[in-house]
């Protein structure tokens, strides 16, 4: 997958406002995480995950440009 800009999407952060809850699938190593429920740990959960998910991922990481 490639957007118009041109940078790989390399995550999925899904987001279910009907219901609450929140969970991330990593493109790269397969990963998933979540999903979480309510309010407060979906808000956190978002908020962290782009930055906690590659401390855990499997795949090799490329250097942030
Ligand atoms: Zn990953």
């Amino acid at each position: 997958m490639s957007r118009p800009d041109g940078r790989e999407v390399t995550a999925l952060l899904v987001v279910d406002l009907e219901n609450i809850r929140a969970r991330y699938e990593c493109l790269r190593c397969s990963g998933r995480e979540g999903p979480v429920f309510g309010t407060r740990a979906v808000s956190e959960f978002v908020a962290a995950i782009r930055a906690d998910h590659p401390q855990r991922c499997t795949a090799p990481q490329e250097i942030n440009r």
